[in-house]
């Protein structure tokens, strides 16, 4: 059998004329914490893959309807409400399949971290509609198929599908829809499951740069409200009022093919630009038709091309939007130079990552990162002139064979650029990684999926631990840190390279950026860490007179009730009786 035949099987009327899409919850029942979700603290991005699929399927006459679980859940608890996880599900998919009866369901998996909460959904789906032909998509279905040691056995939970859509699906997509309606079409990048075995039809068909002019369905994504119940990126909160965030994607792919990441598999190597009226054009719908105000761009390399990018900052600016933007998605340093960081001031930036990860010159070679030391301090030095554009840089230690003293040079480094934030990671493979295969090959504990799963983001188990002494004692400096050791390394870089330098920080523009960072990290991200809590009084004291008494009392309350917070700030010479001379 051949996969076009096994489509035709599933579609024996040959009629694809409604079809449902569905964004899974980003995590499992056994994650999903209702108090947190009512806090905000869960993030709430747009399914924007599934609103491209939606867009092309509208074009050829189908019609499309769009649950997004995550989004319905969050929607769900916002007040004072509550939900039970799987009944939630269940009742949101049976209610759309019963009032909707589609022709067919596209699942969307984007991420290893989103595995078991896709398998559940899949599954229900199936309980609910058993003949209905069910396809699964997304970056994790991808790479699962493209093999690699963390993938092996991983499709196995997805029995009960039917369709794979593998890379970039619009182009697969609109030859998948000819096939159904029995035309003659190259079917490519799909496998159809049937009777245990997988037909692949492994041609590939990524969309060239003139086929992705495509604006994602943005009314059925719900854009104008999903900041509403969650977060999208990491910059928001430095705006003031209401804030109605979405996310945009202006071009695909990277320059670069570092060891540990999937984007170059998925997307294929280099980069593609949408025209920049495209994106103008989109940017405009969501001002004019969902009052979006800040936007953060999706992008893996959005500067990859510095005279493409300094022509869409002026044309921001000259189509006089009004919408402010952040690259959450780490940028290239070496792309931050002067002309280009002043333009995208210009045009709304208030927020950048720089993707750094490593200061060890080995390390980023090992890595194959594009961009070195002095690229790095380079881009400080531009950003640290532009005051609006909060700075921020992407860590990562636990690279495999990575020293203590590796390791120190990362410290160094981003004590040296003196950027506003640094998010620091533990490396977690990605299936099909070259680096996430090695680890796994050598049985490294971090490599262990199933336990680091959720490493980053708001499902994520706190990383770091109290410390007993500065785990960079200098007779360590060749040793290779365990998984445990990581931990308290990670501890203590976060303590030096964010907050320490904060006693110095005078008042002005960056202490505002910082206090509204630390007051969104103490009230929504981390409410139980007294660091955060202890710094965001410091600069209110610093920024008016007096730390706020409520605030304090909350830091009192926390170190009364946990030894291991009292000693914790004790480490750091840091006490809440600091304060109380204010009282
Ligand atoms: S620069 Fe970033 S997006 Fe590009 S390959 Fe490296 S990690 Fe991936």
């Amino acid at each position: 059998m051949t996969a076009a035949e096994a489509i035709r099987d599933l579609f024996p009327a040959r009629k694809l004329e409604r079809l449902l899409l569905v964004a899974p919850p980003d995590a499992d029942a056994a994650l999903f914490d209702n108090s947190v979700a009512r806090r905000g603290r869960y993030s709430n991005y747009p399914p924007y893959g599934l609103g491209i699929i939606a867009t092309v399927a509208r074009s050829l006459g189908i019609e499309v309807r769009l649950l997004n679980l995550n989004h319905e859940m969050l929607k769900a608890v916002a007040g004072e409400g509550s939900l039970v996880y799987g009944d939630f599900v269940a009742h949101a998919i049976r209610a759309v399949v019963t009032e909707f009866r589609p022709d067919m369901v596209g699942v969307t998996c984007i991420c290893s971290m989103t595995h078991d909460s896709a398998v559940a959904v899949c599954r229900e789906i199936r309980d609910v509609a058993p003949q209905l032909p069910l396809a699964l998509g997304g970056v994790h279905v991808t790479n699962c198929f493209m093999g690699g040691e963390l993938s092996s056995g991983v499709l196995d939970a997805y029995a009960m599908v039917d369709i794979f859509f593998l890379y970039e699906s619009e182009l697969s997509f609109r030859r998948f829809v000819d096939t159904v309606r029995g035309e003659e079409a190259q079917l490519c990048q799909i496998a159809v499951q049937s009777g245990g075995v997988r037909y692949i039809a492994d041609g590939q068909c990524l969309p060239a740069e003139h086929e992705i002019d495509i604006l994602p369905a943005h009314d059925l994504m719900k854009s104008g409200e999903l900041s509403s119940f969650g977060t999208i990126g990491s910059f928001f909160c430095l705006k003031a009022g209401l804030v109605r965030v979405t996310t945009v994607l202006s071009n695909r792919g990277c320059r670069g093919g570092c060891a540990y990441c999937s984007v170059r598999n998925f997307n294929g190597p280099g980069v593609r630009h949408r025209s920049v009226s495209s994106v103008i054009e989109e940017l405009t719908l969501l001002k004019e038709s969902f009052g979006i105000n800040h936007v953060m761009w999706l992008d893996d390399d959005f500067l990859f091309d510095g005279r493409r990018a300094i022509n869409l900052f002026n044309e921001m600016v000259r189509s006089n939007l009004g919408i402010t933007w952040d690259c959450t998605n780490g940028v290239v340093a070496a792309s931050c130079t002067d002309e280009l960081i002043t333009a995208a001031a210009a045009s709304g930036c208030i927020g950048l990552n720089l993707g750094i990860e490593s200061g060890n010159p080995e390390i980023l070679r090992r890595a194959r990162k594009p961009g070195t030391v002095s690229q790095f301090l380079k881009a400080a030095e531009v950003l640290r002139k532009h005051q609006q554009i909060n700075s921020r840089a992407y860590l990562m230690i636990g690279f495999p064979d990575e020293t203590y003293s590796m390791v120190k040079d990362t410290l160094d480094l981003a004590l040296e650029m003196k950027l506003d934030w640094y998010n620091i990671n533990i490396l977690k493979p990605l299936p099909n990684t070259e680096m996430g295969d090695e680890m796994m090959r050598r049985a490294m504990k971090s490599a262990n999926s199933e336990e680091t799963r959720f490493s980053t983001g708001p499902y994520a188990k706190k990383v770091g631990r109290a410390l007993q002494h500065n785990p960079f004692d200098t007779a360590k400096g060749g040793a290779v840190p365990d998984a445990d050791e990581l931990a308290e390394i990670w501890s203590y870089m976060n303590y030096r390279i964010n907050y320490d330098r904060l006693f110095d920080q005078d008042p002005g523009l960056k202490l505002d950026q910082h206090l509204k960072y630390l007051t969104h990290i103490s009230r929504t991200v981390a409410p139980e860490d007294p660091i955060p809590l202890y710094f965001m009084l410091l600069l209110q004291q610093k920024k008016s007179g007096t730390a706020s008494p409520e605030d304090l009392e909350i830091l009192e309350a926390l170190v009364a009730a946990s030894d291991v917070k009292r000693k914790t700030l004790a480490f750091f010479g840091l006490c809440a009786d600091d304060f109380k001379h204010q009282k």
